[in-house]
């Protein structure tokens, strides 16, 4: 039996033939830029072992100014063009195929040398940009063209050229950012002559048996974006200037609108790549929040696209189209769009890896190898911690035992996957539980070993998590008082006027819990319509000018933190906005600055600002924070049995998944 018979069909580009409908999203994962050539390319061969279709590395500068960043990777002469060879070599031995994005980013340059079609600040960004002058244009595509000449000579398969997003060429389609009165700006088509410009000669130069994708803006999701006419009439014209095939770009970086968070429903875009087929003879690839084999099926049986662009799932699962060939879907780990360890990473400066796979750009550092002697392996809580160091554990080949209190594997994934928008952990959970289940791991349920069981193997691991910080208020031991973990739960009655202790990451979930009705991560329509989303057809740029228009909140919410400072500023670079956009469209007060006073019948007690205040609520939930559980790891220190602490036990103060899964795998990975 064929397997996802449309997404693993081949692609005739009529040159060159693609092994299946899968396309490697580019992503900027920092590897690049550290010199290490050996371990860029085993990123990318390792994927193209595991089958994908056609791989398109992160963006490459195409000169000084149109970096992301200053110093930004890019193909600036031999010795770049020498490095680059040791990627596409790597990857062609491995069967696959490879593109190299150019990536201009015009005035979302990161320095004062970024330059744009006309002189107007991005919010994203403190630099204004210099506007070019008919030299500089000229200047930036034969730096385009070259990049893509260059790109050819480093042995890749082709070039994807960077339309959308918000980057240079997006910003010359639209008088959002481009204001000009020559030939670059004003009508249409001047507004187009940049993107033609380039493809036409990027074709001109790099021949015709070679890929040249262009990722065209479908839905700029900003005011004054590009009327779906513009699109229309652009995507026309890329492909009359000679591009092989059309990505999909959804919003630019500045929209206000979530477009890959894991709140985003699946495929939530899929309808606007959709609308373009059948207006263009060279194949359409649909883009963001497909993460599984079922979702990227059904958008190619649907006819809404001739091919899918995933990149965080090859983060996650480099084995992704292996596996769903194989038919083993459920094998494959899952991305659950979070961000945490990728795109937050990236705009930290930090190199990318996944939260769900340490391994993920450390291929060469982290190495899991069969172990020289097989250990006896107690492993006690079956969170994300502890199910990291028995699945490596076991994967080297160790005699596993993984010991857990409650009745189910998944720890505190099992409160997240509550969540509305966190829908993903649920399949992260039933991953995990399935992955221990497919191995001989003994996995005993409902028990809490002692110090005396633990004794008899060879290593032990402590996983135990952590238990609710009590913030010690006055009052606090009153009924109307509970923890999140009873909320979530569904433990605890709560009233319809909330307060809420503690703004972390907890808080902030706790929060959105609360006054959400349903999931609307489920009901893609309803999703686009509260975030104000609609059809550019009708809307330019997608996007509705009254904003979002979200239904009302299930309950009045006060989220409060004791520091005086934004609520949520810690929370991911990439996704706090959203939280905070989440529950300020649902009504929630958010304070800072807070001293808890007591608690009685009329509510919480508080000083803001040096003033005395009720917060009057008739529930109030406790999040301030988690503190180890340790009973376990003291016993077994006062018992002198060795043992390894991990995860929340470790260290509870900004415990997440990514650094307990981390620290599981690491820690097995050496046993
Ligand atoms: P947290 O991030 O450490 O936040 C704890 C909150 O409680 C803070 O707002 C803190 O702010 C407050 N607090 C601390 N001690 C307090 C005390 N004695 N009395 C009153 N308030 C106190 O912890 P968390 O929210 O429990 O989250 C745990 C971790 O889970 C997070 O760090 C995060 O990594 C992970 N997580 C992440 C997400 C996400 O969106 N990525 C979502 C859920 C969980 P003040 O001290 O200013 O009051
Ligand atoms: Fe996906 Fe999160 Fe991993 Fe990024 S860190 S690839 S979003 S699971």
């Amino acid at each position: 039996m064929t397997h996802y018979p449309h997404l693993l069909a081949p692609l005739d580009l009529g040159f060159t033939t693609l092994a299946n409908r899968v396309l490697m999203g580019s992503m900027h994962t920092g590897l690049e830029e550290r010199g290490d050539w050996n371990r860029v390319a085993e990123f990318y061969a390792l994927r193209a072992r595991g089958g994908v279709g056609l791989i398109v590395t992160g963006g490459m500068a195409p000169n000084a100014e149109g970096g992301v960043f200053p110093g930004a990777a890019g193909l600036h002469g031999a010795e770049d063009i020498a490095n680059h060879r040791i990627v596409t070599d790597r990857v062609h031995e491995a069967g696959g195929k490879i593109a190299m994005q150019i990536l201009h980013a015009g005035r979302y340059a990161y320095g004062p040398d970024c330059v744009a079609p006309s002189p107007i600040k991005s919010p994203i960004s403190p630099f204004r940009p210099t506007e070019l002058d008919e030299a500089g244009i000229e200047k930036q595509i034969a730096d385009i063209v070259t990049a893509a000449r260059r790109a050819r000579e480093a042995g890749y398969d082709g070039v994807e050229i960077m339309g959308s997003e918000g980057y240079l060429i997006n910003q010359f389609l639209v008088a959002h950012t481009n204001r000009r009165e020559d030939r670059w700006g004003g009508t249409v088509e001047n507004r187009q002559r940049l993107a033609v410009e380039i493809v036409s000669r990027v074709r001109a130069a790099v021949g015709a048996d070679f890929i040249v994708i262009y990722r065209l803006s479908m839905i700029d999701l900003i005011p004054d974006g590009q009327s779906w006419n513009e699109v229309v009439t652009l995507a026309r014209k890329i492909e009359g200037a000679g591009a092989t095939i059309l990505n999909t770009g959804i919003g630019w970086h500045e929209a206000r609108i979530p477009t890959i968070a894991t709140s985003v429903p699946r495929a939530a875009f899929s309808w606007v790549t959709a609308k373009l087929m059948g207006e263009v003879g060279i194949p359409v690839v649909a883009s963001n929040r497909i993460n599984m084999p079922d979702v990227a099926e059904g958008i190619l049986a649907s006819g809404a696209a001739d091919m899918v662009s995933m990149a965080r799932p090859f983060l996650a699962d480099p084995d992704f189209v292996a596996k769903a060939r194989a038919g083993r879907a459920h094998a494959i780990t899952p991305c659950i769009a979070c961000n945490q360890a990728c795109l937050d990473h990236t705009f930290g400066g930090k190199l990318s890896t996944c939260l769900v796979n340490p391994r993920a750009c450390h291929e060469t550092e982290l190495v899991v190898t069969k172990a020289a002697a097989v250990k006896s392996v107690a492993v006690v809580g079956a969170g994300p911690a502890g199910l990291a160091a028995a699945l490596t554990a076991r994967e080297r080949g160790h005699r596993v035992t993984l010991f857990e209190r409650s009745d189910r594997v998944g720890g505190q994934l099992n409160l997240a996957k509550v969540i509305p928008g966190k829908e993903e952990f649920v399949g992260l959970v039933e991953y995990y539980a399935r992955s221990v289940n497919e191995t001989d791991i003994a996995l005993r349920l409902g028990i809490e070993p002692d110090a005396a069981e633990l004794a008899a193997f060879d290593e032990v691991v402590i996983a135990t998590g952590v238990v609710p910080r009590d913030p010690l208020i006055e009052g606090a031991d009153a009924d109307h008082v509970v923890s999140y973990v009873d909320v979530l739960r569904g433990k605890a009655r709560v009233g319809s006027r909330v307060a809420v202790i503690g703004a972390g990451g907890i808080g902030f979930d706790t929060s959105e819990f609360l006054v959400t009705r349903g999931h609307p991560t489920e009901d893609r329509d309803a999703w686009l319509a509260e975030w104000g989303v609609g059809d550019p057809a009708r809307l330019r740029g997608g996007v509705s000018p009254e904003g979002p228009n979200p239904p009302p909140p299930a309950r009045q919410v006060w989220l409060l933190q004791r520091r005086a400072e934004r609520l949520g500023k810690r929370l991911g670079k990439t996704t706090g906005w959203i939280h905070r956009a989440g529950l300020g469209m649902r009504g929630v007060q958010m304070l800072g600055g807070v001293r808890y006073d007591r608690i009685d019948a009329s509510g919480l007690h508080v000083t803001i600002d040096g003033e005395a205040r009720v917060i009057e609520v008739d529930t109030i939930v406790l999040c301030a924070g988690q503190e180890p559980e340790r009973n376990l790891a003291r016993a077994l220190e006062a018992a002198g049995i060795a043992h390894h602490v991990i995860g929340g036990a470790d260290i509870a103060a900004e415990l997440d998944a990514k650094r307990a899964i981390d620290q599981g795998t690491r820690l097995a990975a050496a046993l």
